[in-house]
């Protein structure tokens, strides 16, 4: 964890306790069955009502927690609008079976929404087949291809039949939670639209996963945007968040609230630049994103680990090469890449 970051409150609060930060806002940690073993979301109280941002992974302990929060801390007053930063189950999840709980609007940009309508559809793991596609086709080991095609897409388990209509959120626009105006910041790279909420008279940042205190969000090349750049797309809405006040209170979707917003986007770009680093060296020889794993990775990684890690190597290797740091080799149908 960096030093130089200030986390004024040391422990998360038990899961499905409401923790208040500041007036009228509200810290909840949900449990999420990974090794990233959690979520925060955030409640903010109004007047007339509850606003929630993001709604954990679609699980029965975690619906059960909503029930006990809904009939319970939560009674006196409707929860409203439910507003989710980004497709990722653990952010998407509930979002429709809590409407449906609650008769609540959902806020997010149109994007996600598409991105998350279209992968709760993909019950027959097309799409997910497709990304795996690319995978093999960056080097990935033959016999992992084979086990994420066995085990199929995860995504339409994760998430709730999601909602049938939604009340888009857009760049440099605002929307109101709690008694306060908060400006939607859109950042990608992460996924395609993310919004972070900034609220400038309080100092705070709903920082969703653009922006965690102790890891570095995932960045992956996506089949549907093949010949993107998500890794500079990221690094670009970095640079929007970085002229904030560096006084903001950062609430990021995983780890501790924290200050030190300025601080902790230079550490990120020094992660990336180490990496690129590494690789450039690695790629003296022309080596796939499958050959460079372990390198970059050098520990075992799960089922579920080695989709982020194959990501995380692609869109280094892809940035590097859009940079014109790197060449690009097509051989065998295995894309490679070489420093020379
Ligand atoms: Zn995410």
């Amino acid at each position: 964890m960096s030093n130089s970051l200030k986390f004024p409150w040391k422990e998360p609060a038990d899961y499905g306790a409401l923790q208040p930060l500041q007036e009228g806002i509200c810290w909840l940690r949900l449990p999420l069955p990974f090794a990233l073993d959690h979520i925060n979301v955030w409640l903010l109280e109004s007047s007339s009502g509850w606003s929630l941002v993001d709604t954990g992974i679609r699980r029965d302990e975690v619906k059960q927690l909503w029930k006990q929060l809904l009939g319970g801390v939560m009674k006196e007053k409707p929860l409203e609008q439910i507003l989710v930063t980004h497709f990722h189950p653990d952010h998407f999840g509930l979002s429709g079976w809590l409407q449906q709980q609650t008769g609540a609007v959902v806020r997010m940009t149109e994007v996600e929404w598409q991105r998350g309508v279209k992968l709760k559809g993909d019950v027959d793991s097309v799409l997910f087949n497709q990304q795996i596609d690319l995978y093999r086709n960056h080097g990935l080991d033959e016999s992992w291809c084979q086990r994420l095609e066995a085990r199929g897409n995860p995504y339409p388990h994760n998430v709730s039949f999601p909602p049938a209509e939604i009340k888009p959120l857009t760049e440099h626009g605002s929307v109101e939670m709690g008694d306060d105006s908060w400006q939607v910041i859109i950042v990608t790279g992460h996924a395609p639209g993310q919004a972070c909420l900034y609220q400038p008279e309080t100092g705070i940042l709903i920082a969703g996963d653009q922006i965690l205190p102790t890891i570095t969000p995932n960045v992956t090349l996506t089949a549907d945007r093949a010949d993107g750049d998500p890794l500079g797309d990221y690094l670009g809405s970095l640079k929007l968040l970085s002229i904030l006040p560096d006084e903001t209170l950062v609430l990021p979707s995983h780890g501790l609230p924290f200050y030190g917003l300025r601080q902790r986007i230079s550490e990120i770009e020094i992660h990336h630049q180490e990496r690129f680093d590494q690789l450039t060296a690695l790629c003296e020889q022309p080596r796939s994103a499958g050959e460079v794993l372990e390198a970059l990775f050098p520990r075992t990684l799960d089922i579920h680990q080695i989709m982020f890690a194959m990501g995380e190597a692609i869109s280094h290797l892809v940035f590097l090469h859009q940079a014109d740091h790197l060449l690009k080799i097509e051989d065998g149908g295995v894309i490679r890449y070489h420093h020379c």
